[in-house]
């Protein structure tokens, strides 16, 4: 059954790298919390089976309150192989390691959905799948990229046997036996690919840019090259450096600056390192292709293209994937109660956001992804959850301190007194 109307200080919504991250330090804090959502839920539903991650091993760690339990000590004490660059973290062991964290510092977690959000007198009813009501004093969102899906608009009309989204893949086992097209040429991409030929499954890529890029294969770095450009948790080169480490100086910039960096170009796309070799020689790869038009035909689909000299192109499948990434637009999240929607300033789609990654609707705070155009591209990778959980979860058991309320005196019993 169902409980309603209870009342928590704060609500955190969504239990991946960052909103863990987070509850792990209000834990530690003694911050009263709920933290809602499927713990790790994109990496178990939306990813692959047999993806790698593109982040480094030694930057692919979540925020716990005292930096003990990063991604090496998980491996470290179950004794499994790792190295923090030159071998690649499977999707697995990162879900693994994700959930011994939850176990470890978050144990626990509600799985449910918040369908609502309200603003009410000086809290939020925030409304769930199962019924539930909680009046929280503030909300943390931490619901990732998934509900950000970016489909082309040729894409709209098409029923989804026939087309969809890279992110909707837990399993490849509904792919089995079918005609693939995957568009698209970041990480993605060429990992669906990658992974679809090596089950047998008929697959080609297309890609409107003129080359596939991949990653560079991890190497020692020479004294110039890290003097250069140092490695960060999210790249190379003195700029991304700067993003990863000081994520609250990026707030600072102008807001074309911000937006820009959010999406710098140095990230991507570009397919991981270890899938080069995966995709190169195998995969049947069309460059240099732009989707002009999509037909369905006696239950296939018909993709129209164009190619750099203007020629036009047609292929033919049973389903296309379309891995054309995510774009931040808050007004897609369902729950937002369309009162709150308007009051929240935006950044191109992304909350405008404070130096406590607090919207415009006080009490209201988003984290993760959603945060890039705000704090830059760190909030982008599981790299970025150390400043939002450190700092936010600081920031929130200073200010729900202050706003306690009075303790109530009890009242006098009239009959004791003499
Ligand atoms: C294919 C792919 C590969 C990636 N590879 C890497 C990589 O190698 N390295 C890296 O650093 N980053 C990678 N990323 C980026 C990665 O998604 C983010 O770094 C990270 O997952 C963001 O964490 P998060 O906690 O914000 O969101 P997520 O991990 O997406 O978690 C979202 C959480 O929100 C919950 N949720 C959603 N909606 C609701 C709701 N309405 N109510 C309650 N709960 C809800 C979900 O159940 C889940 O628990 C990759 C992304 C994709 C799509």
């Amino acid at each position: 059954m169902a409980r309603s109307n209870t009342s928590v200080d704060v609500a955190v919504i969504g239990a991946g790298p960052y909103g863990l991250s987070l509850a792990a330090h209000l834990r530690a804090r003694d911050v009263e919390h709920r933290i809602f959502g499927d713990p790790m839920g994109s990496w178990k539903r939306n990813m692959p089976p047999g993806m790698l991650l593109k982040s480094y091993p030694w930057a692919s760690s979540l925020s716990d309150p005292r930096s003990e339990f990063a991604l090496k000590t998980f491996c470290a004490e179950r004794a499994l192989a790792y190295h923090d660059e030159l071998l690649p973290l499977s999707l697995s062991r990162f879900i693994e390691y994700g959930e011994a964290f939850q176990r470890r510092y978050v144990p626990v977690v509600e799985r449910k959905t918040l369908v609502a959000l309200e603003p009410s007198a000086g809290c939020f009813h925030a409304t769930f799948d199962d019924g539930e009501i909680v009046h929280a004093r503030r909300v943390v969102v931490a619901v990732g990229l998934h509900p950000f899906k970016r489909l082309p608009h040729q894409a709209a009309h098409l029923p989804a046997d026939l087309c969809s989204h890279s992110g909707e893949y837990g399993s490849l086992q509904p792919l089995d036996g079918k005609e693939i097209i995957v568009v698209g040429s970041g990480s993605s991409a060429s990992d669906l690919a990658a992974l679809l030929y090596e089950r047998g499954v008929s697959v080609s890529l297309v890609v409107r840019r003129p080359q596939l890029d991949f990653a560079g294969y991890p190497r020692p770095r020479t004294r110039f090259e890290r003097i250069t450009a140092p490695m960060n948790g999210i790249g190379h080169g003195w700029t991304l450096a700067t993003c990863a480490k000081f994520p609250q100086l990026i707030r600072l910039l102008s807001k074309d600056l911000r937006v820009r960096l959010a999406n710098i170009r140095a990230l991507g796309p570009l397919g991981g390192a270890f899938m080069k070799d995966r995709v190169i020689g195998r995969v049947p790869v069309w460059l240099g292709r732009t989707l002009e038009s999509i037909q369905t035909r006696e239950g296939k689909v018909l993709l129209a293209l164009m190619d750099a000299s203007g020629a036009g192109h047609s292929m033919r499948a049973d389903h296309v994937i379309f891995a054309t990434g995510y774009k931040i637009d808050v007004g897609r999240l369902a729950f937002l109660n369309p009162t709150l929607l308007r009051q929240i300033r935006l950044v191109e789609g992304a909350p405008q956001l404070s130096a406590h990654y607090e919207t415009s609707v006080p009490g209201l705070h988003f984290i993760g992804p959603a945060a890039a155009n705000s704090f830059g591209p760190v909030c982008r990778f599981v790299y970025g959850t150390y400043h939002p959980a450190h700092h936010l979860a600081r920031h929130l058991s200073a200010v729900l301190a202050r706003f306690q309320p009075a303790p109530r005196m009890p009242s006098l019993d009239l009959e004791a007194l003499p």
